[in-house]
């Protein structure tokens, strides 16, 4: 329905114009989270880009309203509310390595440059131009579609949070703030925090200190220990053995209190572990290996190493893996351990699928951890998965969208570790903008977005209101 009258209206240089003008006012506004200040309590860069946007939605006639700058919104009409989409005008810094000013969106050859283009501005304007669309052609709505434009995406989403402690949630909600097709899934949290302690120890050879990771959600790409009574000659040949295996390069060096081994991982997020070599279960297989004497802190050692082996981002050692169809494998990352004389903590970051629950996930660690002596001592709680059924009529209708004007009708829902925008808003999805196969450079220097790609989304955008809100 409506799609050669779609068609032609983003085909047209004009809209491509348009589209490209949006963009570059937002980019221009550098929209960093900084100082609270009265009324702006993100700071003003975000405050700035929120006037901007708000500024762009009334000049396309749309009733635009800020909302004490946690958040604006523009709506298409004054019927009830069916649709929310959320977008956020913050931005992460811009870092070094850019071949273009990050704060002017520069076209070259098809493409867009500029901190924002991808994340998430461009998006933002590509939801707004699709509003624009339906009222410039009059095409037939019967409810209101309200555009969110929020400004603390990128440092805790608390804008949200404000915003619908005041608001009612919409019947449906997308964020254009991920990939198409439809995120449907967003699998549930467990990190909990767990260790032992014991008496000081004098036994010889014996790991005196170990430390790795630095963020539970982050692959540890470093992790170190000192292992008294020992020497680096003692190490170096069997380092070398296990690195070969592990592709972390240890390095040993003697010091006064014994020999230091430090372990060279590769970061990687938590939600997809297996990117990433994890430096403190790769220090485990070696120390596991060494002839050390019969204490504590070698015992801690050799659990660790049983529950976490190396390689293992699937909770196999834990008796916790769970796999399934709709969401994929539960993941599993092993992000900190620090162990010293008297006891060690470490904390780990599962992801879990729809078929994980309570009592195969939980409990099964908690048993697990305690028959190796081991006791969880905080975050215990397993955070609820998001969910949105791929055969709702939601993420029915907004797949049709995007197949109608993408040609791809390969892909399905998808499910991933990570969580976005609408993490916490009931039957949310995100939808959008970036296409399968693109790279964004997200985050990076050079961040990227494709013109026609984004047209493609204005196309789908506006099927997908019409489709919800005929
Ligand atoms: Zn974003």
């Amino acid at each position: 329905m409506y799609e050669e009258q779609i068609n032609a209206y983003f085909d047209d240089p004009k809209a491509r114009e348009t589209l490209i003008g949006a963009i570059s006012r937002l980019v221009a506004v550098k929209s960093v989270c900084g100082e609270a200040e009265p009324g702006k309590p993100y700071g003003p860069g975000p405050a700035a880009a929120l006037a901007e946007g708000l500024a762009l939605a009334s000049e396309w006639g749309f009733h635009a309203e800020n909302h004490e700058n946690y958040v604006g919104s523009a709506d298409l009409n004054e019927q009830e509310t069916r649709l929310h989409i959320l977008g956020h005008l913050d931005v992460v810094g811009e870092g070094t390595g850019w071949s273009t000013d990050p704060y002017v969106c520069t076209e070259k050859d098809g493409m867009l440059y500029g901190r924002g283009v991808s994340d998430d501005k461009g998006p933002v304007a590509c939801a707004l131009m699709a509003m624009k669309a339906i009222k410039d052609m009059g095409l037939p709505v019967s409810a209101n579609v309200r555009l969110i434009m929020g400004t603390d995406e990128e440092s805790g989403s608390s804008d949200i949070a404000y915003y619908y402690s005041k608001h009612p949630y919409a019947p449906y909600t997308f964020t254009p703030d991920a990939d198409f097709p439809v995120i449907h899934i967003e699998k549930g949290h467990y990190h909990p925090s767990f260790g032992r302690s014991w008496e000081p120890e004098t036994a010889l050879p014996r790991v005196v200190r170990l430390d790795g990771g630095f963020r539970t959600n982050v692959v540890p790409p470093e992790a170190s220990c000192v292992v008294a009574g020992l020497t680096a000659a003692d190490v170096e040949a069997l380092a070398k053995d296990i690195a070969a295996r592990t592709a972390t390069p240890f390095t040993c060096t003697d010091r006064e209190e014994g020999v230091c081994i430090h372990c060279a991982g590769k970061n990687a997020h938590a939600a997809s572990p297996d990117d990433g070599r994890n430096a403190i279960s790769a220090l485990l297989e070696l120390l596991a290996r060494l002839p050390l004497a019969e204490c504590e802190s070698t015992q801690a050692v050799q659990s660790m190493r049983v529950l976490f082996p190396y390689g293992d981002t699937r909770g196999r050692g834990l008796g916790i893996a769970r796999q399934d169809d709709e969401s994929g494998p539960l993941t599993l990352n092993l992000a900190l351990m620090r162990l010293d004389d008297t006891g060690f903590s470490a904390k780990f970051d599962v992801r879990w699928p729809v078929s994980s629950n309570e009592d195969n996930c939980r409990r099964m660690c908690e048993i697990i951890l305690a028959q190796h002596g081991i006791s969880v001592t905080a975050d215990p709680e397993m955070t609820p998965i998001h969910r949105v059924p791929a055969d709702s009529p939601f993420v029915t209708a907004l797949m049709k969208s995007y197949q109608t004007f993408s040609g791809d009708t390969k892909s399905k829902p998808v499910a991933i570790g990570g969580g976005t925008y609408v993490h916490d808003i009931p039957g949310g999805v995100a939808f959008g903008c970036c296409f399968p196969g693109f790279d964004p450079k997200m985050h990076c220097p050079d961040e990227q977005a494709d013109v026609s790609m984004l047209l493609s989304a204005c196309k789908i955008f506006t099927h997908a209101i019409l489709e919800l809100c005929r």
